[in-house]
Order: structure tokens, then sequence, then C-alpha cells
């Protein structure tokens, strides 16, 4: 019997996941049941993913900057990299501010509601903890992200999956020195990581076999963790311009792929769909990161040397759902609390969600934090940042994984696009588990 593909597992146990959390949403012991007895699975498939991403990201990077023939090269593809990020995080945040306008969701929302979501929301843990979040993250001055980037212990980087982008400096600076000492003296070290690089590849492809197990896990703990059904219903606008938001960027990297890349749209999303679900899954392009890169490199054929970099810095910097979210939510909330927002406001929020979603983690709930900051900016008043939070607050975890998957859907897109550029855009070498199953046993 032909085996069911990957997204399609991954689709069944989602669905499965849903239902069931659902009849644990019956019977008085349920949601513990899952939290105590299911979801531990979802948490552990998470944690293995995260657990590869590090390794991953060295030895894919050493290994990419080592193969390029010229160095240049790694330039025009950095610059490339970061040019389309900047591009296509604008194209997000305008999107969703012109949707919200048209369709204004925050317009509808009655006093009652508002007072019900603040009284449920307003003095939460789960807000508070991002007031607080913000506030720290906004106390540092313009260039202190860049001083940030640069580690000052490698292993201190490596041992910290929020270092990120530490480590992908200190890698790069690794990988171009090792270019430099001649191909002699970096013969055993170039090996050294060519295996490593397989091996975690290896390791990816069997986390991978308990994924459909494991978004079951992680589904069913959403849905019996999730709020108040009717608070839920109050913001279905809200949620309807995100998710249509999040749809229609869906369409323009189907469009961007097809028109500069010529590669079938459909066969795109395909392919990388098992990304897509993970990110829905877990809400963390950080912990999808490996997955995005297995997909990106052995089923649509993008080169190391470009996917390697292009990625990594992608999950951290790169996050056009989040950015889109940003501007939807920071404009309904001024909607929906009567506040006056100029069209010199609405440029302020392109700005400041453009170094938001830069400064954002990879991580769920980030991208809430960083709207803290973007509210901030467009001088909306400090006493009300915690009403405008608990507006927004019951639908943010299902929206958070739906921008997710816009997030790592943006990153395979400017991959490709960066690879088809610079010539190196392949063909697919797909590698399975069990390749070389028979020589062990
Ligand atoms: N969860 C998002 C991510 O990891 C970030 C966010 O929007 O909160 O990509």
């Amino acid at each position: 019997m032909k085996k069911l593909e990957l997204h399609w597992q991954i689709l069944i146990g989602m669905l499965l996941g849903i239902v069931f959390g659902f009849v644990m949403t019956y019977p008085d012991w349920g949601a513990g049941f899952v939290q105590d007895w299911i979801n531990p699975f979802g948490t552990i498939f998470v944690k293995l993913l995260k657990l590869i991403a590090i390794p991953l990201i060295l030895a894919s990077l050493i290994k990419g900057i080592s193969d390029l023939k010229d160095i240049s090269k790694f330039r025009n593809i950095g610059l490339r990299t970061i040019g389309i990020y900047i591009v296509t995080t604008v194209v997000a945040i305008s999107l969703g501010l012109i949707l919200v306008n048209i369709l204004k969701p925050g317009d509808g929302i009655s006093e009652d509601t508002i007072a019900k979501l603040t009284e449920t929301y307003a003095s939460d843990s789960g807000v508070t903890s991002k007031l607080e979040e913000a506030s720290r993250q906004k106390d540092s001055g313009p260039l202190q992200f860049l001083v940030d980037m640069v580690p000052d212990n490698a292993f201190r980087a490596v041992s910290d999956n929020g270092l990120m982008l530490q480590v992908i400096v200190f890698t790069m600076l690794f990988g171009i020195s090792l270019l430099l000492i001649g191909e002699e003296a970096a013969k055993p070290l170039k090996k050294f990581f060519d295996s490593l690089n397989d091996v975690v590849l290896k390791m990816v492809d069997l986390i991978m076999l308990t994924a459909p197990f494991a978004v079951f896990a992680l589904l069913a703990n959403v849905v019996v963790s999730s709020g108040d059904p009717d608070l839920l219903l109050a913001l279905l606008k809200y949620s309807g311009v995100v998710v249509l938001g999040l749809l229609l960027m869906i369409v323009f990297y189907s469009i961007v792929v097809s028109s500069f890349t010529r590669y079938n749209p459909i066969k795109f999303l395909r392919k990388i769909s098992p990304a897509q679900l993970l990110a829905f899954s877990t809400s963390s392009s950080a912990a999808t990161l490996p997955v995005t890169m297995e997909r990106v490199e052995e089923h649509i054929g993008v080169d190391k040397e470009v996917s390697s970099f292009v990625l990594p810095v992608g999950a951290t910097i790169n996050m056009d759902g989040t950015s889109l979210y940003q501007g939807v939510a920071a404009v309904f909330i001024a909607q929906a609390l009567g506040f006056d927002l100029s069209l010199g406001g609405q440029l302020t929020i392109i700005l400041t969600a453009l170094l938001a979603s830069i400064g954002s983690a990879a991580v769920p709930g980030a991208g809430m934090v960083m709207l803290v900051i973007v509210l901030e900016s467009i001088n909306f008043p400090a006493d009300k940042l915690a009403i405008g939070l608990a507006l927004i607050f019951a639908v943010d975890r299902p929206l958070d994984m739906c921008r997710t998957v816009v997030n790592v859907t943006g990153d395979a897109t400017v991959s490709m696009l960066v690879a088809k550029s610079v010539g190196k855009l392949g063909k697919p070498r797909v590698k399975n588990w069990d390749d070389h199953l028979d020589e062990v046993i």
C-alpha cells in the first residue's frame, strides 16, 4: 500500500486532535486530562525540534559558506536577503492596514463586550507579562539590536536558542575564515561539518516520524485551553480581517514564486506544507526552522549556500504574518476604544511594525509584546494599553498559529527568490530516514 504523504498524515493528526480537544471540553476532568497526559507529548516534540536548531544552523551555514566558490557571492546573497525581507514585510503591514481601514472590525464592538473583555483579561498574567516584557525591550537604544547580534562568548551563544542571530554571526565569521585558510587546511573541518550536517538532517527525519502524533497532542491542548466561546465570537470580525490578510499574503507569495522563479506555486505550497502545518501547530517559527530547512533544500532544491543563511535569518527577523497582525491589531484597538488615528499615525505603524517584526523573537506570543511598542509609537494612552491588549488576548493564540504559517511561508519564498537570483535553485534531492537502514540491520 502506498504510504500517505507526510502532510496528509499531519493534517489528519491535527483534525483528530481538534475533535478530541472538543470532546474533552465536556467532562469536568477533560481539560486536566489533556494537559497532564496528552500535552506533554506535544511539548517533547517541540523540544526535540528546538534541540536540533542550533546544531543545524552551525553545520549547514558552515557547509554553505565553505562550499562557496566565490566569496563575493555571499555579499550578494546577504544584501538580497535583507532587501527582499524588508519589501515583503512592508507589503504585509500595508495590506493589513488597508484591510483594517476598509473593513473597520473595531467599529462594531459594543461597550458591553469591551467591558467584559477588560474584566476577563486586563489583569490576566498573560497580558501583564507582555506589557512588562515590552517595557524592558523599549528601554534600549536604537543600535542596541546590532550590539546584541554580536556574541562575546561563542559557547554561551550556542547554548541559548534565543540567541540565534549571535550564532549566525559567529558561524558566518567562522565559515568565511575557513574559506580563507585554503582548501588543504580546511579539509578536515569541512568534512566534519558536512557529516554533522547530514546527521542533523537525519535527526529531522526521525523527529518528523512522530509529527502526526505530536500535532494531535498540541492541538487538543490548544482547544481545551481556549477561552470563553462567546468572547471568541465577539472578536470574529477582527480575527476574520487578520486571517483574510494572511490568506492574501499566501496568494502574494504564490504570485511572487511563480513570476520570479517559474516554479508552480501549488507545488511550492505542497512541498513546504509539512513546515506550514508544524508552524500552525507549534506557533513558533524557530521550532519549525529545521523542518523548513529540510523541505526547502531537499524537496524544492534551494542550494544550501542560500537556505542555510536565508532561513535562520528569516526565522528571527522576517515575520510578515506578525507584522500584518500588528497593523490590524493596532488599528482595531484604536477603532474599538475610539482613539483617533491620523494618516501620519498609520505611517508610523508601518515603520514601527517593520522594526518590531525584526526584533520579535520567533516564539509563541512574541508578536503581542511588540504590538505594545507599536501602540506606544502612535501615542496610544499608556493607561489604556492593558485594555487594548485585553481586547485581542482571547484570540491571540489561534491568530498566532495562523501568522506563524505566514512567517514560515515568507521565509521559504524569499529563499527561493534569492536562490533563483544567484543561480542556486536546483533539483530536489529527497532523502528518507531509512535510506541506509539496510546497512545497519
Ligand atoms: N509566533 C510567531 C513566530 O514564531 C511570532 C508571533 O507572531 O508571535 O513566528
